[in-house]
């Protein structure tokens, strides 16, 4: 784990597009510890440019996409899935010789194929996921620790420039996590594994609860410590961000998700045919994954009665 404030800065010129949770996040650690000279601020909302303007985390506040990405060293795509290609589109050709493109997107194959498109041969491309969010959306929710000792999965194509990857790397350990290189096709089916399917399963089971006839709302809602109150947590995160996930994950989630419904009907007639010694094992084995994530240090062990606050996060998105 980076705590050393860069001296000199990563890069010279950063340019975020996208100012949400990520892109906010992003911007605050590299103002806090130095891994940028200047900031600039891109983003197709004026109510969001406004209120970046407003928290103050960038040195410039660009009226437009092309105006943020002139001159810039760095520039790091912020935005849903699904809007890659549009604004990869319109930078492109705005992007000055030698710079790098990299973007934030949870899922890698899709955008690859949509943003490489529009980068001219002299910029280089890094695409990265930080495994590291909340359900928290916007630029408010952001913060400077959200990637202190979390992954950061680089996926660049193949033959891309060392010096490229190598400034990419330095600027997310600058940022306190830990890299680790992939490509985009592994990354889609292990964050499939991961984070999608467990967020399709938070989905479905809230929206099962919210359409129970003989139990009501306010009994769902009064008796939610039952476990259900972790998974309303995760079906709180942003549908925009999760729809495009759904839809550009395609192939590795429903490949998931064939296992997933197979494991479920063994565990279904574990129960029907009263199976205790099959429950029993698996979910010893599943205790000791628990057990697992917090000796690496990606969760702890104390109790948070679902009260973190909102700079509490989750490990995986
Ligand atoms: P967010 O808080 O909703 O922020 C997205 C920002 O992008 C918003 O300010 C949005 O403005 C802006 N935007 C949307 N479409 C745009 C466009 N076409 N041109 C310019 N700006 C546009 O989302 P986020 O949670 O930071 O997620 C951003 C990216 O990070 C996504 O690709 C996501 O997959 C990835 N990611 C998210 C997490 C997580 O936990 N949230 C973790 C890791 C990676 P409006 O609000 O006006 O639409």
């Amino acid at each position: 784990m980076a705590e050393a404030i860069a001296n000199p800065p990563v890069v010279e010129r950063l340019a975020i597009i996208g100012l949400g949770l990520i892109g906010s996040s992003i911007a605050r650690v590299a103002r806090e510890r130095g891994l940028a000279r200047t900031v600039v601020a891109g983003d197709g909302s004026d109510a969001v440019r406004q209120r970046v303007s407003e928290l103050g985390f960038a040195d410039v506040v660009a009226p437009d996409l092309v105006s943020a990405v002139k001159d810039a060293d760095l520039v790091i795509l912020c935005v849903p899935v699904g809007a890659m290609g549009a604004v990869a589109a319109e930078i492109g050709p705005h992007l000055k010789p030698g710079s790098i493109v990299s973007d934030v997107g949870s899922v890698k194959g899709s955008v690859v194929a949509a943003v490489q498109p529009h980068l001219a041969a002299g910029v280089h491309f890094v695409p990265a996921h930080p495994v590291a969010g909340t359900e928290h959306s916007g630029p408010d929710a952001g913060f400077s620790e959200l990637f202190i000792n979390r992954w950061c999965i680089l996926t660049p194509p193949e033959g891309q420039a060392l010096e490229a990857v190598a400034t990419v790397q330095a600027f997310w350990a600058g940022a306190g996590s830990n890299v680790e290189i992939m490509t985009p096709q592994h990354h889609d089916l292990v964050l499939a594994i991961t984070s999608h399917v467990p967020h399709l399963i938070a989905y479905n089971i809230v929206g099962t609860a919210a359409d129970l006839e003989e139990v009501t709302q306010s009994e769902v809602i009064k008796f939610s410590a039952g476990g259900f109150r972790d998974f309303t947590r995760i079906a709180a995160s942003d549908p925009t961000m999760w729809r495009d996930i759904f839809l550009h994950n395609k192939e590795a989630v429903l490949e998931m998700l064939g296992r997933f419904n197979e494991d479920l009907a063994a565990l279904q007639r574990m129960i029907r045919w009263g199976d205790g010694d099959g429950l029993f094992e698996l979910f010893t084995r599943t205790r000791a994954i628990r057990r697992g994530i917090i000796q690496v240090g990606q969760e702890t062990a104390s109790p948070d009665f679902g009260r973190r606050g909102p700079a509490g996060d989750k490990p995986a998105q």
